[in-house]
C-alpha cells in the first residue's frame, strides 16, 4: 500500500513521534485530538480495518500496547475508551486500521448516534 499515510507512518517513510513501537505496531497522537489523550495504535502490516482478515496475535498487540499508552498516560483509574472505525457509516477516514485510545476528560456517551 505505497500510498497509505499509516503504512508510510509506521514504516518511518514520515517521520513522526512515536510513542511506542514492536515487531507488530507503532502508537502515535492522533493529528486532530478530540480529548487530552487521543493515540493510534496502527499495525504494521497494511489491513483496511478490524474485519479483514487481522491476526489474533496483532489484536493481542494493538489491545496490549493500547493498555500501556492508558498506563503511560496516566487514565488508566479516570477511564478511557478504545474505539475502531470501520467503513463509511462509522466516518473511517483513514483505511488502515487504528485502535483510537480516548481520555483524559469526560467523554460524550452517545455511541456514535445516527447524525
Ligand atoms: P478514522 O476516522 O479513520 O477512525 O480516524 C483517522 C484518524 O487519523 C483521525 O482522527 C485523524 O485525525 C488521524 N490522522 C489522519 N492523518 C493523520 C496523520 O497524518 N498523522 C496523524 N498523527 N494522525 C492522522
Ligand atoms: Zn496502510
Amino acid at each position: 500500500m505505497s500510498d497509505c499515510i499509516f503504512c508510510k507512518i509506521a514504516n518511518g517513510e514520515i517521520p513522526t513521534d512515536l510513542l511506542y513501537e514492536d515487531d507488530e505496531v507503532v502508537a502515535f497522537r492522533d493529528l486532530n485530538p478530540v480529548a487530552p489523550t487521543h493515540v493510534l495504535v496502527v499495525p504494521k502490516r497494511h489491513y483496511v480495518d478490524i474485519a479483514d482478515g487481522v491476526p489474533g496475535s496483532t489484536v493481542e498487540a494493538m489491545i496490549r500496547a493500547a493498555n500501556l499508552i492508558v498506563e503511560r498516560e496516566g487514565i488508566r483509574v479516570s477511564g478511557f475508551r478504545y474505539v475502531m472505525n470501520a467503513g463509511a457509516d462509522a466516518g473511517q477516514a483513514v483505511n488502515h486500521l487504528h485502535l483510537h485510545v480516548l481520555g483524559g476528560t469526560r467523554l460524550r456517551n452517545d455511541f456514535g448516534k445516527r447524525e
